[in-house]
């Protein structure tokens, strides 16, 4: 979820953010993610897409599948695949994740989200230039990482699920419309649909029968 190229790199020299230091050590920033309360900020948050970032959500959707697969041929009777999630660390958005959850279960058919232990990806909180995103800590574990700011500017089920969305497989579509949800802040702040359009719910159909069946072969 991320800002149009040209506002934010002028919002980011304005601010005086190194993005060659933002960029950089994505693990550390989660695992040492602060948990206090979010502060108000009347600036717009973090930057457009990027080839990195796309090949983070790439890595990330990866790691989620791999770690999926790994439990399913350890109990090969189950019959929906189940993506477990832990939002221990996220305590200021639990209602948003728990809406956003809602939203994918009851949008598609072949993957469902669950919180549980032993989780196949994590939620995380805190301040970060970058804005809301998802990644991998390096070692194989996919984690979202949900920007205080940005929450505050951005409808926040919407970011929320949008960053989710990227767990399912979707990648980034700034240039979408509203109803999309993987448009991300490419609409604006106004935009408060945290639905996926019926193109985006199929496709992550698609992704689950083959994407798993391809996780398994490896
Ligand atoms: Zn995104």
């Amino acid at each position: 979820m991320r800002h149009p190229k040209v506002l934010t790199s002028a919002l980011a020299t304005a601010l005086g953010l190194g993005l060659a230091a933002s960029l950089g050590a994505a693990p550390a920033v989660a695992a040492s993610a602060p948990t206090g309360v979010p502060t108000a900020g009347n600036t717009a948050v973090a930057y457009a897409g990027s080839a990195e970032e796309a090949k983070a959500n790439q890595a990330f959707f990866d790691a989620v599948v791999k770690s999926v697969a790994k439990k399913r041929a350890a109990a090969p009777g189950a019959a929906a695949v189940t993506v477990v999630y832990s939002a221990a660390n996220a305590p200021s958005f639990r209602s948003q994740i728990s809406r956003s959850t809602q939203i994918w279960n009851s949008s598609v058919v072949n993957v469902r989200l669950v919180e549980g232990s032993n989780p196949d990806f994590r939620y995380y909180e805190g301040n970060d230039s970058r804005g809301s995103y998802a990644s991998t800590d390096g070692h194989g574990s996919g984690y979202i990482f949900l920007d205080y700011r940005q929450n505050q500017q951005y409808n926040s089920t919407r970011v929320t699920a949008h960053e989710t969305g990227h767990v399912l497989g979707l990648p980034d579509h700034y240039s979408g419309p509203c109803s999309e949800l993987m448009s991300g802040g490419g609409p604006g702040t106004s935009c408060q649909n945290a639905q996926p359009n019926s193109q985006e719910r199929s496709r992550v159909d698609q992704l689950w029968r083959n994407g798993l069946a391809s996780a398994f072969k490896s």
